[in-house]
Parts: C-alpha cells; structure tokens; sequence
C-alpha cells in the first residue's frame, strides 16, 4: 500500500466537481436529470476568439512560451486593468497562469509559511480554504448571514485577525452568494487590512457578471497605499465563457508576482500557448458577448429567485451578480428525512432529479446553491420539480 502524504490527510475533492460528475453519471444512465450543480457559464465560446485560437496553431504558436505569458498576453492585462479598473501595472506586475484557480493556487504556496493565517469571508468559494491548508496556511472564516447580504463587515473583520493573520479574501461577486461589495463597504474593508498590514487578495472573476446597475469596484483601485498591499486574481474563465481554455492571471506586487512565476517554472511552466493567444483576443477583441449574456443571466436570476421564493420553507435573496443563488432551505429541514443541506440535496437528486450543491460545501449548512448557468427551460422545470418534490 502506498502511503499518501500527511498533508493530503485533510484534502478534501472539490464537492462542485464531484456533485457535477455525479450528475453526468446518472445522466448516462438514462436519467432525466437537470444539473444545477455547474460553475461555469453555458454559453459557447465566442467565434472570435476561437479562430484566434485556430489561427494560433496555424502559425505555429505551439512551443513552450515565458513561464508567466506570451508579451501580447500581459500587454492585453495590462490595458484590461487600465480600461476597467484604472490600474497600472508593469509587465512583472502581471503573471498568467492555468486557470485563475491555478493563480490562486501560486498565490497561496509563494506567500504562506506554516500557520499562517488567511481571513475567508464565509460563505466561501469551496478551493480557497483547501488551497490555503494544502499551502501550511491557517483558513480563518468569518461567516457572512443574509443580514449583511452575505458580506463581512468591518468589525467582524477585526475581530478575526490575531498577529498570525497575513491577508484576507475578497471574492466579490461572490461565489456561492452572489453578494458584491459596494465601493464604500470595500473602502471600510481596506481600512483594517492597512491598519493591520495584511495583503488583500480580491478575486475578481465575476467582475464582468453584475446585475441591476450595480458598479463592480476593485479593491485594489481604491488608492495607491491599498494597490501596492493587494494582489488581483482574474481571468477568462467566466467572462469570456473559457473555463476550459485555463488561462487565468494576477497582478500585484512585483516581488509577489515573481515568486508565483517561480512556483510555475517548476510546475506547470507557461499556460498552454494556443489558450494564451485565444486570451488575448478575449481581452482585446469585440466585449459585446458579455452584456448578451449578463441579460440573459437576469432573465434567469429573476425566474429561479421568484421560484424559490414561493417555495413555503425557501427563503432567497436577490444577488447582485454571478450566476448562482444561494436560498436559506433550513425551512424544509424535517420534511422526507431531510435533515441538513445534504440530506436535502441527496435527496432532490433522487426524487426531482436535480442537481445542486449542499451549502455545507461553501460552510453554510442552511442553504444549498443553484446555478443557473443553464437554459430557462431548465431553470422553469427545475423549480417546479423542486416545488412538488419539497411538498
Ligand atoms: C470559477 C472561479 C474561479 C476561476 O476558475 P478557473 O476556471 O480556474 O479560471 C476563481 N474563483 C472563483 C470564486 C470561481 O468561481
């Protein structure tokens, strides 16, 4: 028997990607199943920047590039963050990477020493505390309820950190929440990771996903004191409808950065090439899929949030942005042998024949998170299946 690694023993898979797996096994069975469960958009990469991809292998761009990314990459970052954010950054200021949970995962090793503490606003993204223990790190979670729009304050803030805290999370919109910081609540925010000399990591992947006219902030452009104490983690993952493309980035810190791009040079060296150039059409080319898409994500949003809630039991706020709604379903504990998030769960897969994810997986045990990165038929079906099933 091989003997795993110490550091694995409290690894757990990522409960997203298995709940999807499991989903698509039943699927293949022959069962009439409606995934709820995906995290990622389900719209089709958009032309352009596939025949730039196309064009890519054409004229040879298959070779091993510069562990942190083809120049025509960074340079299109860096006018991202220009036009979007009114960031500047130098070329070693930016570092792309596998996917943004790939930059996260860089980010994690390059800054944490053994019992390092890291402030996770929860309900989290589910990778976050698993990356931060994988690197040596402590995860400190600060639960976030309905009250606060699922957002830490202040002064809940305060109160987590200890001399051992070295940064904290911002991850907004959220994922599973959907929640998204004001400029004011991030300016309050900022205050206490200066005070205390943490670094702000904010995940900025849903920035382009905002609904109902609400202004997406990065910390990070708040001032120059709180740009040169954060790292920005993005990428084209949700915005452009390229998970599976894996190129997402950071910028920050140059000395940062730098430690990120040594991490990859020994692990997985460049970003797939072909991916690479695809980016950089997605950063610089025509940006009108994403507001077709945002409006059909309201559509969305509006028909699942109005269903939850005439659910007797279900309880769900509007988010601002991402695709996903995260209901307060404590209300149904005690009906059918559903006791938790789940039990409940196991239990729509099987009578419904819906897939969702428990809200355990993202710390919270009251609710369960429903994607609605998939049709409105599928949206409009799922709802009443669940609506009978809950009955
Ligand atoms: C999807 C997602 C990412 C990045 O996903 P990649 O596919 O690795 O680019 C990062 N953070 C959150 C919160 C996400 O939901």
């Amino acid at each position: 028997m091989v003997k795993i690694s110490s550091r694995l023993s409290t690894l757990e898979e990522s409960v997203t990607l298995a709940i999807t797996a499991k989903a698509k096994a039943l699927k293949a069975e022959g069962r009439d199943i409606i995934g709820l469960g995906a995290g990622e958009p389900d719209f089709d990469t958009p032309d352009n920047i596939k025949e730039a991809a196309i064009e890519a292998i054409r004229t040879g761009q298959t070779k091993y590039t510069a562990v942190g990314g083809i120049v025509e990459l960074k340079e299109a970052i860096i006018e991202k963050f220009r036009r979007d954010n009114g960031l500047r950054f130098d070329p070693a200021e930016v570092v792309v990477s596998c996917g943004g949970k790939h930059s996260i995962y860089n980010l994690f090793q390059a800054l944490l020493d053994p019992g390092d503490e890291v402030v996770i606003p929860g309900p989290y993204w589910v990778s976050y505390p698993a990356i931060v223990t994988l690197s040596g790190g402590v995860p400190v979670v600060v639960s976030t309820t309905e009250v606060t729009g699922f957002k830490m304050t202040p002064e809940a803030f305060s109160i987590a950190i200890t001399p051992n805290t070295k940064a904290v999370i911002i991850n907004s919109p959220s994922n599973p929440t959907g929640a998204a910081y004001t400029r004011a609540e991030l300016s309050a925010l900022a205050e206490v990771a200066l005070t205390n000399g943490l670094l702000m990591i904010t995940d900025d992947i849903y920035e382009k996903l905002v609904y109902d006219d609400f202004e997406f902030t990065c910390i990070a452009s708040l001032s120059d004191e709180v740009k040169r104490s954060s790292i920005v983690l993005n990428g084209v993952s949700k915005a452009y409808s390229m998970t599976g493309w894996r190129i997402g980035y950071a910028a920050g810190p140059s000395e940062l950065v730098g430690a990120m791009a040594k991490i990859q040079s020994q692990s997985t060296s460049n970003p797939t090439s072909i991916s690479q150039w695809a980016a950089v059409e997605a950063l610089n080319g025509p940006q009108d899929s994403i507001a077709r898409m945002c409006k059909e994500f309201v559509r969305r949003r509006n028909a699942m949030v109005e269903g939850l809630n005439a659910i007797d039991g279900v309880k769900c706020p509007k988010p601002h942005g991402a695709f996903y709604a995260f209901p307060d379903v404590s209300g149904l504990y005690g009906r059918h042998g559903v006791t938790d998030s789940v039990s409940l769960a196991a239990y729509l897969l099987d009578s419904a024949g819906v897939a969702v994810v428990p809200g355990s997986a993202f710390g919270d045990d009251t609710a369960l998170r429903l994607s609605y990165a998939t049709s409105m038929d599928n949206v409009v079906e799922a709802i009443k299946r669940i609506t009978e099933a809950v009955k």
